[in-house]
């Protein structure tokens, strides 16, 4: 078969049109390969390759996740910033209603945060849903630790929205034990992406703590995001990792039904010290 000139980007095809095709026609498999070649190699570490800008109209989080980057990000470069003078305080950050978005853009919407949490207003959530509705040639991309509030909310959500979820093990005894989150187990996030009912469903197993390779190819079965992302802690979170190579046998099990995207992938911490 002859190997087409131009790699297609996943913006060339849209999500929308990818999930729905990809359900009525499992020969589908070869755009797939190509997706997930062109997107692998788009990463550039730290990002979602899928995204093209992120937009903040909600920043804040009160989950204290051990890993958080935009906590770490708050308090330290972005500390007189108006909207963190409170610190990590959620705000509503009404001076970004005046962005504009069109064709082309898929957005990840408050990256600095986590909007769907339940520490956040209904009423802010819903008038960031009502601005996304005047740009329906936009995709935007939401990502939470508490997606039951997808369920809640959805008759508010347009249908030109990604719905995401981190879940970055199995075992929630790790995410308390080490203290990683006061956010929903991993366990409650799978149980309400499973029962979630929506075409385009993404999850982030990022940063990748110990799992049992069953059980989490299992919960991602039943989710059936269309694409998932998987990387190891860019920093030094001291996280309980699992081996490289139990990383890449996960990967190659989620790649039979889901765009497998590596974000870092590298030896766990043990590995490298030996
Ligand atoms: S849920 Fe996200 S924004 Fe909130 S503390 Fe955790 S990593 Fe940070």
């Amino acid at each position: 078969m002859a190997i087409p000139k131009k790699t297609p980007t996943l913006l060339d095809i849209s999500t929308e049109d990818y999930c729905k095709v990809l359900k009525e026609n499992k020969k589908l498999k070869l755009i797939k390969n190509v997706l997930e070649t062109s997107l692998n190699h788009k990463t550039h570490g730290k990002m979602f390759s899928i995204v093209t800008s992120t937009w903040n109209p909600i920043s804040g989080c009160l989950y204290d996740c051990r890993y958080c980057w935009a906590k770490n990000l708050a308090l330290t470069k972005l500390k007189t910033a108006k909207r963190y003078a409170n610190g990590f305080k959620p705000s509503l950050n009404t001076s970004e209603f005046r962005v504009r978005f069109g064709k082309g853009d898929l957005v990840f919407v408050a990256d600095m945060g986590d909007m769907f949490a339940p520490f956040i207003q209904d009423k802010w959530i819903k008038q960031v849903l009502d601005h996304i509705r005047q740009f329906p040639e936009a995709d935007f991309l939401f990502m939470t630790k508490n997606p039951k509030r997808y369920l809640e909310l959805l008759p508010f959500i347009p249908q030109n929205t990604i719905l995401g979820t981190t879940i970055e093990t199995d075992i929630d005894s790790i995410i308390t034990q080490d203290k990683v989150s006061i956010a929903p187990p991993p366990s409650e996030r799978a149980e309400a992406m499973k029962k979630l009912e929506w075409d385009r469903k993404m999850v982030s197993i990022e940063p990748i703590l110990q799992f049992d390779l069953n059980t989490l190819v299992l919960w991602l079965t039943d989710i059936d995001p269309f694409i998932v992302y998987v990387g190891y802690d860019n920093y030094c979170n001291q996280l309980r990792e699992p081996s490289m190579q139990q990383t890449l046998q996960l990967m190659q099990q989620l790649s039979e039904t889901a765009l497998v995207i590596k974000k870092t992938i590298r030896p766990a911490r043990f590995e490298d010290s030996k």
